[in-house]
């Protein structure tokens, strides 16, 4: 039989009835619960659309935790301000507290790691590695109130609607805070991800220094008392699939009018050092046919980088940039310059790696390719040499998570979906590169304000939060599903 229950916040406003209502103040439909409970595999699409979280509620837990880690005021409106709330820090500690009791009164099951994640398990029918949601409570030093903290937030409500609809799920479902995904105190970003993924060592995770202090992550731990017990591990601590729900950061969404992204993967990048050797000269007594110009043939490579990468639809920047010997009257006889390029492909990277390669040689040396050199008089020629630091290739998430994520969200939306999801690659990195190398993972991003992230302003609006949060709800309950049929 199938009851009605009313949510708690609205019951003035509600009318018990055979038929779910509309609160006409929340605007939001009844739970429903077919016998006592609910399970995922009875669910008709009817049903999942009518376990809906509640936005106010949402928006009102993630601003009140807000208050651990104020950062600087930039509008007059009482959420108008940033965060700081640096990893271990004793603000990080308030949030960590926070989110442990909020999810043991929500019935679960806490477990922490060796590098203070931590799990919320909620269970289910069966045993098994739990579907999580998963992001970060952790900020930038003048970061935003949304970036990491938006995804966890909702992996809660998500808990608190399934506890308030009387929803079982097949397989336990959950909520992890990841350890210093901003890797801003501590310098390495995503570290007890990667920990837990076998990417990085634990010694390494917990040597890891804080930028300006003697602090170690380890000892940072053992400070606010989220030294776990739980190894740091893949293995040991498996994870059933991993949903994490961010603002884009960027300004695609809110520029095409999306609304929801589904995330296929995260972009490849490799990043190198570029170094220009020519010869330091007299700016004066050197004419320009005698010159090696280390620093003018860095500026065309650079120029021809980004022209590059623009026509095979990659990315291409320059972030450092040192020269020698820094005198306003030498031509400088060495340069070296930071080149960060990213693509959609591993492949297309490489290709444009190849091009490069090729092709700055030839610009140093004097010679016309596409329109450099085409002006100006050619000098005497420099040597250039490539270095690669970094190589981060392409992370391609599970296809099943992108359409759950994908079908939540056009569930959500109704009929004029298909111009309101769109399918994204990721340019920044998150939690989820980590865990989808070892548990089936995807990403739902939601637009921010002109996709400002890392500051103070950073702004996601209760529409837009909400909706990345039903979504995310939606995804992990049809997840939940599959799982189910595909074990019978
Ligand atoms: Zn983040």
């Amino acid at each position: 039989m199938r009851s009605i229950r009313p949510q708690s916040l609205c019951t003035k406003f509600w009318r018990i009835s055979s038929q779910p209502q509309r609160c006409q103040f929340h605007k939001r439909a009844f739970s429903i619960s077919v016998g006592r409970r609910t399970s995922t595999v009875d669910m008709t699409e009817e049903d999942l659309a009518k376990v809906e979280i509640d936005r106010q509620r949402l928006w009102g837990e993630l601003h009140k935790t807000c208050e651990w880690g104020v950062g600087e005021r930039w509008g007059e409106n009482p959420t108008d301000v940033g965060m700081h709330r640096l990893a271990l820090s004793d603000d990080d500690k308030k949030a960590r507290d926070w989110f442990v009791a909020a999810v043991q009164n929500l019935g679960c099951e806490v477990k922490i790691d060796a590098m203070g994640s931590i799990f919320a398990i909620r269970p289910g029918k069966k045993a098994g590695p739990p579907t999580y949601a998963g992001s970060h409570l952790d900020t930038q030093p003048t970061g935003g109130r949304y970036d990491g903290i938006l995804g966890v937030h909702a992996g809660i409500e998500m808990l608190r609607t399934l506890n308030d609809g009387n929803v079982e799920t097949e397989y336990p479902v959950g909520v992890i805070n990841w350890t210093n995904e901003e890797g801003a105190r501590f310098p390495i970003s995503m570290v007890a991800s990667g920990v837990w993924a076998g990417a990085v060592s634990l010694e390494k995770g917990h040597n890891l220094k804080e930028v300006n202090g003697p602090a170690t992550q380890k000892s940072e731990l053992e400070r606010i008392k989220y030294l776990g017990t739980t190894e740091a591990s893949h293995e040991v601590n498996p994870i059933g699939a991993h949903f994490e729900l961010h603002i884009e950061q960027g300004p695609i969404l809110e520029a095409s009018g999306g609304k929801i992204g589904a995330v296929e993967g995260v972009q490849a990048y490799r990043w190198y050092t570029v170094t220009v050797k020519g010869r330091d000269c007299h700016t004066g007594t050197t004419d320009f046919r005698n010159r090696s110009d280390s620093m003018l043939t860095a500026a065309k490579l650079i120029l021809h980088s980004h022209n590059k990468a623009s026509e095979m639809g990659c990315l291409a920047s320059t972030g450092i940039l040192n020269l020698k010997p820094g005198s306003t009257n030498t031509v400088p006889g060495s340069v070296q310059f930071s080149l960060d390029m990213r693509s959609k492909e591993n492949s297309k990277l490489l290709e444009l790696e190849e091009v490069l390669r090729a092709e700055f040689p030839k610009i140093a040396a004097g010679d016309v390719v596409d329109c450099m050199n085409m002006a100006g008089t050619k000098g005497r020629g420099c040597e250039v040499e490539w270095r690669l630091d970094t190589d981060s290739p392409a992370t391609k998430f599970h296809e099943v998570c992108v359409k759950c994520v994908q079908e939540s969200a056009e569930a959500m939306l109704g009929t004029a979906s298909t111009s309101l999801v769109r399918k994204m690659t990721s340019g920044a990195g998150h939690d989820s590169v980590y865990t989808s190398g070892r548990a089936p993972t995807s990403m739902i991003f939601v637009p921010c304000r002109d996709g400002v992230s890392h500051h103070p302003a950073e702004y996601c609006s209760p529409e837009d939060c909400g909706n990345g949060a039903q979504v995310l709800l939606g995804a992990v309950l049809r997840y939940d599903r599959l799982r189910a049929e595909r074990a019978n």
